[in-house]
């Protein structure tokens, strides 16, 4: 139960902070490159790049604004570049958004029906446990009957 309070949670922030990278990577980008390559979130996408041959200098963009279209579907690309050929995969983030949207909305809708649950199995008028009592049965603390 206290677990499920925890994940719940868990859940919904990495919800939100996905979403948040999403929807801000369709104005600005962050570009991480390394040796033989690189990260690029942008245009709603997370962009894998590498190229075949050692290049450039380790590098890291932060809040370049692109002017290129959302990407919504899986892509690859390769090309040449002055430091040799490279290529890429871009993954749409809403794929990795959309399954811990699903899985958050699996449980609070768990973590929900679970506390309705134990909601119900108390007595309305002073809260004993009514676990094991037929319906319309008076609770054996304070005679209040339940329907
Ligand atoms: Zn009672």
């Amino acid at each position: 139960m206290q677990n499920l309070g925890i994940t719940k949670w868990a859940l919904a922030a990495a919800t939100v902070l996905l979403g948040a990278v999403w929807i801000g990577s369709m104005f600005r980008g962050v570009t991480w490159r390394g040796q033989q390559n690189g990260v690029v979130i942008f245009r709603g996408a997370i962009d894998l790049f590498w190229s075949t041959v050692g290049a450039g200098k380790q590098q890291i963009w932060w809040m370049k604004a692109y002017p290129s279209p959302i990407q919504w579907w899986v892509s690859r690309d390769s090309g040449s570049a002055s430091t040799g050929p490279w290529e890429s995969v871009c993954i749409p983030l809403w794929m990795a958004w959309l399954p811990v949207l699903v899985a958050t909305g699996a449980v609070w809708r768990i973590d929900f029906m679970k506390r309705k649950r134990a909601k119900d199995l108390l007595c309305a008028g002073c809260g004993y446990s009514r676990a094991g009592l037929a319906n319309g049965q008076v609770c054996p603390e304070c005679g209040a009957t339940m329907s």
